[in-house]
């Protein structure tokens, strides 16, 4: 039987709850154990892929093809696991299960209601977890901060869900904010206090709290928050502000975080904790000498975490070739208004340029703009979905001279639609899901520079897009030149592009970004930054 770690946040959001369960299950994982990951969202959306990434940040897709919040990236990225749908639960996922029953007659005669129909039904999702996996631990974190009205009902379940599974099973991590006062010289632990209330006042008292803090605590900050929150004083952690978020699981793990929760868990047959690895990783994060600047030309740059995976990819990348990345945001809109002088002027000092994916027309022109510099100029150019189908409509109108060659995204009258809808999207009228989405096979051209990333004939990676490369104008960009170097199995579908007289130019319709690790970086990102490097 499957044991629970249920992980929830108080006092403020933003706490970094993603990155503890994750670094949590990373450590687990280390001692033995088979770790999954799921996270219970508040909100009413069914999934976060209709969400504005202003809004939002990143969505995260699955194998399966789920768009997902994207702590399932760090999840994934920590525990080294492939996450489903079943590992992100909204609330508006389960009202519209319980509805839909409703309609169906299922709950004939009796009155719908939170308690017990919405717990019931969170419950057998947070259950299917272990049901079609082989797991040992299971993590549950619960988006939102404790006090909300929309957590009520995750946090009953919860509740309830304990009961169930008996002592022993289950623990109950609370994960809250000490903020230290400069004009006093002191650590506050009122709030800890506070929101702990809130979460007995629903029937759950936590086993462990873990304390955010910006400095190291006094051991008699833990001691108060032990006293009046009523945990073991060794089960009160530290969470240290740290400068990469791979530091994380050091610092669970140097807390003992593991320790208590196989205690508590009563987990046998832990074995030895060994992070030698993950400490090299870390010491050559924050050693490298060498560094690099990468532009990353989108419409979102506002709020970084629009794109976290390709950031994260980056960054791995960078440490595979030891080099530190300086990321060089570049709002696409706003190239809009300078001249091609300006805009050369802007990335100048970039070894590589990376457009990710997006969707809609603002700042397209910008994006192309930018393709253009990176083609002309010999920078590296790393094209992500979007970025892909920038890099045909800029080589159809620079190379090919096909002038207003656009995507039927953008121009629906263009005379050279050289991006178009896939067919099957055609009367595809709802939003939410409706994509391509999920891995895909891909088949590989030998001796292409895609061949030389991976090494392999044949991979599956992850895609989210309705728009594919139009097939009529195939022959004519090869005979300029043009590789498609990826397609999907039958050749029908162009995923992969490549530009061969340039030290590295390469794009994929679908996103490598989704699987790159910490100590396994993706190959197209890492060949990427093996060539800036060498761009003086
Ligand atoms: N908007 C484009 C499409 O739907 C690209 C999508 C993306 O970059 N994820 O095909």
């Amino acid at each position: 039987m499957a044991k629970y770690v249920f992980i929830t946040g108080g006092v403020v959001s933003s706490l970094g709850k993603g990155i503890a369960a994750a670094s949590l299950g990373r450590v687990l994982k280390n001692r033995g154990f088979k770790i999954l990951i799921q996270k219970l969202d508040p909100y009413l959306n069914a999934d976060p892929g209709t969400m504005s990434p202003f809004q939002h940040g990143e969505v995260y897709v699955t194998d399966d093809g789920a768009e997902t919040d994207l702590d399932l990236g760090h999840y994934e990225r920590f525990i080294d696991e492939s996450l489903s749908k079943i590992n992100n639960v909204t609330s508006g996922m389960i009202y519209h299960n319980v509805l839909s029953k409703e309609r169906r007659g299922d709950y004939l005669g009796g009155t719908v209601q939170v308690i017990p129909h919405i717990t019931n039904e969170i419950k057998d999702h947070i259950r299917k977890v272990s049901e079609v996996n082989d797991v040992d631990v299971i993590l549950i974190e619960v988006g939102g901060t404790v006090g909300d009205i929309e957590s009520l009902p995750f946090l009953e379940a919860i509740r309830q869900f304990r009961k169930e599974l008996g002592r022993h099973n289950s623990v109950h991590i609370h994960a809250t904010l000490v903020p230290y006062l400069n004009s006093s010289g002191e650590f506050k632990t009122k709030p800890t206090q506070h929101s702990v209330k809130e979460l007995r006042s629903l029937g759950i008292q936590p086993d462990i709290i873990c304390l955010r803090t910006e400095h190291p605590l006094e051991q008699d900050v833990k001691d108060k928050v032990s006293l009046f929150c009523d945990v073991e004083k060794r089960a009160v952690i530290e969470l240290m502000n740290v400068k990469s978020i791979y530091e994380v699981p050091l610092n669970v793990a140097k807390e003992g975080l593991d320790d208590i929760v196989i205690e508590y868990l009563q987990l046998t047959e832990a074995k030895e904790r060994d992070l030698k690895d993950w400490e090299e990783m870390v010491k050559k994060l924050y050693g490298a000498k060498n560094k690099i600047k990468i532009a990353l030309v989108g419409k979102y740059v506002g709020l970084n975490d629009s794109y976290l995976s390709v950031v994260e990819s980056l960054y791995h990348a960078g440490l595979y070739n030891d080099h530190k990345i300086e990321i060089v945001w570049i709002d696409s809109e706003k190239l809009e208004d300078l001249n091609e002088a300006e805009i050369v002027e802007k990335l100048k000092e970039v070894q590589g340029i990376v457009v990710p994916g997006g969707f809609g027309i603002r700042g397209v022109e910008g994006k192309i703009t930018t393709v253009k510099y990176a083609r002309e100029n010999n920078i590296p150019y790393l094209g992500l979905c979007l970025g892909m189908q920038m890099a045909v409509i800029e080589f159809a109108r620079n190379v090919l001279g096909y002038k207003d060659a656009n995507s039927k995204e953008f121009d629906l009258k263009t005379e050279y639609p050289v991006i178009d809808l896939m067919p099957d999207q055609k009367y595809i009228t709802n939003k939410g899901g409706t994509m391509r989405l999920g891995a895909y096979p891909c088949k590989i051209k030998e001796g292409t520079l895609l061949f030389d990333c991976y090494g392999v004939a044949e991979i599956s990676e992850r895609h989210r897009h309705r728009y594919e490369f139009n097939n009529e104008y195939r022959v004519a960009f090869e005979d300029n030149g043009f590789i498609f170097s990826g397609t999907s199995p039958d050749n029908k579908l162009v995923e992969v592009i490549e530009y061969p007289n340039h030290p590295f130019f390469i794009a994929s319709q679908y996103h490598p970004e989704f699987k790159s690790r910490p100590n396994n970086p993706h190959p197209m990102f890492r060949e990427f930054i093996k060539a800036a490097s060498k761009i003086k």
